[in-house]
C-alpha cells in the first residue's frame, strides 16, 4: 500500500508523519505547480470549486508516481465538499487509474476506525502515539506561523523570517518523536527572537477570513501573507490547520463555545449555518473590528457557495461596523498582477483611514 493525500498548506507534513508512524509507505504528491492546476482543471467539472480541481491534480500526479491509496476528507452538507471523494473517485477510475480511495469523515470515531484499516497490526496505543506526534508537528508549525506573521512586516532585513520558516518546515518534517519536536520548538523560538526588528514601526493589521483551503495554501493565495508583509501589513489568519482539527474533528469544548459566540455575533445578518466557513466570515468581521483591526480580507475559491453567501452580506456588515472589507475570489484564471493591484489599493485605503482626520487631504 502506497498512501497519498492532497496538499493544503502544511497538511502534507502532518499526514506524512501520521501514516509513516502507522507503518505505511507514503508518497507525498509533488509540490503544486501550474501543471497540477492544469491537470485538475482539465478533468474536473468546469464550475466546481478550485480545491476540487487542485486536489484532483494532486491525486493524478501522485498516482502517476506509484501511489495506490488515496486518503481524502469526507464532509456533510450543505456545500459540495461531501461529494468531492465520490466524484473524484469516478473521474480517476474513468481515466484508468487503479487505486483505493478512503474518505475520512470529520468525526473522531470514524477517523480512528479508518486508521485501523491502515495499521491493522498496530495497537491502539501505537496509533495514539502516531496521532500525538502528528499533532505536535501541526501545533508547532501553526505556532511558528503565528509568530512569523507578527515579525514579517517588522523585520529589518527582508527575508529573515522566511529563512526561519524554511528551516521550520524541514526540521519538523524530519522529527521522529515528540521530544525532538519540543527541542526544535525551543531552537526555533531562539531564532525568532534573534531576528532584528525595526523600532517604532506599527504596521496596519488585517485579518483574513474565508474558505480554509485558499487561506492555508500559499500556491493558491499567491503568498498573500508575505505579499501583505511586504506592504507593511501584519496579517492574522482566522483559521489555521490546528484550529480546524480542534474545532471540527476533536470538537474541543473551547471551540464549540467559540462557534456559539460567533454564531450569535453573525445572527443579525445570517441566522443559520451555510456550510464551510461562511458564517464565521461574517462573525470575524465584527469581532476583528472590536479587536481594533484595520481591515478584513475575505478569500475564497470562485463559486464557493458558503463564501458567496457571506460576500453578499459583508457590504452591509462593513458599513454597519465601519470595517473595510476586500473580497478576493481565486480560480485557475487568477493572475498575480490583478491580486497585487487590488491589495495595494486596499492597503492605501487603510493607510489613509488610519491617519488622524486633520492629516487626511
Ligand atoms: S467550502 Fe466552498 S470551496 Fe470548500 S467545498 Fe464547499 S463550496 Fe467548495
Amino acid at each position: 500500500m502506497i498512501v497519498t493525500f492532497p496538499h493544503m498548506g502544511t497538511l502534507s507534513i502532518v499526514l506524512k508523519s501520521l501514516f509513516s508512524q502507522l507503518g505505511c509507505q507514503v508518497l507525498v504528491p509533488p509540490p503544486m505547480t501550474r501543471h497540477t492546476m492544469e491537470l485538475g482543471t482539465q478533468f474536473s467539472p468546469e464550475t466546481v470549486c478550485l480545491p476540487f480541481k487542485m486536489t484532483l491534480g494532486n491525486f493524478m500526479e501522485a498516482l502517476e508516481q506509484g501511489a495506490d491509496t488515496i486518503v481524502t476528507c469526507g464532509g456533510c452538507g450543505p456545500c459540495r465538499l461531501g461529494y468531492y471523494a465520490a466524484v473524484q473517485q469516478k473521474i480517476l477510475a474513468e481515466r484508468g487509474y487503479r487505486f483505493t480511495m478512503i474518505a475520512i469523515e470529520p468525526n473522531l470515531i470514524h477517523v480512528y476506525k479508518q486508521l485501523k484499516y491502515f495499521a491493522p497490526q498496530k495497537s491502539w496505543r501505537e496509533i495514539y502515539h502516531a496521532f500525538r506526534l502528528a499533532g505536535a508537528k501541526m501545533n508547532l508549525l501553526d505556532d511558528i506561523q503565528r509568530e512569523l506573521a507578527v515579525i514579517r512586516p517588522r523585520e529589518m532585513k527582508s527575508g529573515s523570517a522566511e529563512r526561519v520558516w524554511r528551516q521550520t518546515v524541514t526540521a519538523v518534517d524530519l522529527a521522529e518523536s515528540c521530544q525532538s519536536v519540543q527541542a526544535i520548538r525551543a531552537e526555533l523560538l531562539e531564532k525568532l527572537q534573534a531576528i532584528e526588528l525595526a523600532q517604532g514601526v506599527s504596521p496596519l493589521r488585517v485579518a483574513v477570513v474565508g474558505e480554509i483551503y485558499v487561506m492555508l495554501e500559499p500556491f493558491i493565495n499567491q503568498n498573500l501573507e508575505q505579499c501583505l508583509a511586504g506592504m507593511g501589513v501584519e496579517t492574522s489568519k482566522t483559521m489555521l490547520l490546528s484550529d480546524y482539527v480542534r474545532g471540527h474533528l476533536l470538537r474541543r469544548r473551547s471551540y464549540v463555545e467559540m462557534f456559539k459566540q460567533l454564531s450569535a455575533m453573525a445572527a443579525p445578518y445570517l441566522g443559520h449555518y451555510v456550510g464551510g466557513h461562511g458564517l464565521k466570515s461574517i462573525a470575524y468581521t465584527i469581532l476583528k473590528k472590536q479587536q481594533d483591526y484595520d481591515g478584513i480580507i475575505q478569500v475564497y475559491p470562485f463559486t464557493c457557495m458558503p463564501e458567496v453567501i457571506a460576500k453578499n452580506i459583508l457590504p452591509k456588515v462593513s458599513q454597519d461596523v465601519d470595517m473595510p472589507v476586500l473580497t478576493l475570489a481565486y480560480d485557475e484564471q487568477t493572475g498575480e498582477a490583478g491580486i497585487r493591484t487590488r491589495l495595494e489599493a486596499f492597503v492605501d485605503l487603510l493607510r489613509y483611514r488610519s491617519k488622524p482626520a486633520a492629516a487626511r487631504v
